[in-house]
């Protein structure tokens, strides 16, 4: 059996504050830049309303959840109905309740501030990604993916 190095990370959904929206976007960044290809993102809401490849994965792969603030949606969700998630993190502890709960933001209004605390985040999340599968190597590279029945590699 080969094993598939792959992290899911979910992040929480929230439209109300600034916090939840640098988890997304900060998310989005690991995703398609820092750990393309060994991290996916899964849907909060697809996986609330029981999306079964979602469930499934974070039923079987490390997870990290990442929530704007301290009422930490995504990571109660997740452990509610997938079981323990392997790292929880939260804009609040990172960049403090202030930024977390200013009033939300779209990506056409981000501006240097918003760049900044976007990348401590990204990096915070990068730092997590490796931590939990090790740093690319040439060997992850040249390893062949098998995944599981009834999964695909997203
Ligand atoms: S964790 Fe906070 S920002 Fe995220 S969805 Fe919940 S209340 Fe909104």
């Amino acid at each position: 059996m080969l094993e598939v190095k792959k992290v899911g990370i979910i992040s929480c959904s929230g439209e109300e504050f600034a916090g939840g929206c640098l988890s997304r976007i900060a998310s989005r960044r690991v995703l398609e830049s820092s750990r393309p290809g060994r991290t996916v993102t899964i849907c909060l809401p697809l996986f609330l309303a029981g999306g079964e490849e979602e469930r499934y994965f974070t039923q079987n792969f490390p997870t990290i959840t990442i929530d704007g603030c301290e009422k930490r949606c995504a990571f109660r969700a997740t452990e509610r109905l997938s079981g323990k998630v392997t790292k929880a993190m939260t804009v609040s502890e990172m960049l403090g309740q202030d930024v977390a709960i200013d009033a939300p933001f779209s990506q056409r209004q981000l501006n240097s501030e918003r760049e900044k605390q976007i990348e401590k985040v990204r990096i915070a999340l990068t730092e997590a990604v490796d931590e939990i599968i090790g740093k690319t190597s040439e060997e992850d590279v040249i390893t062949p993916l098998n995944p599981p029945p009834g999964m695909r590699l997203l």
